[in-house]
């Protein structure tokens, strides 16, 4: 996906994806940078109920999420999560049965033109 290709580095990086579609890049606040990402919380609360999306970048692994992902994302269940890894850009929802990866034909439209889920 053009839009994150200028994410780049060895160090995760993340933010938020606005309904317009456009990116908020925050400070990744993980001791471990290579391996994770941590934002402020007083900046997520900030965006929270604003954004269509949460991205993070895989550097130097694939778009599958993590364990840490996993709990993260559940934490935020109205948004859709967006990470960008060594094999492309996966997008996940958050639903009763868990953390599901979005179907990639549905999804493109998705975010080229996102809208915030009731
Ligand atoms: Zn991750």
């Amino acid at each position: 996906m053009q839009r994150f290709n200028h994410l780049t580095g060895s160090e995760e990086r993340c933010g938020f994806i606005l309904p317009d579609g456009s990116l908020v890049e925050v400070k990744n606040l993980a001791k471990d940078r290579e391996k994770e990402f941590r934002m402020d919380p007083a900046t997520v609360v900030e965006y929270e109920d604003k954004v269509w999306g949460s991205f993070h970048t895989h550097p130097n692994t694939t778009s599958n999420l993590s364990g840490d992902d996993f709990v993260a994302f559940t934490n935020y269940p109205s948004m859709h999560h967006v990470i960008i890894g060594t094999d492309g850009v996966s997008c996940y929802v958050v639903a009763s049965s868990g953390v599901l990866l979005k179907d990639e034909a549905k999804n493109l439209p998705a975010w080229e033109a996102p809208q915030l889920s009731p």
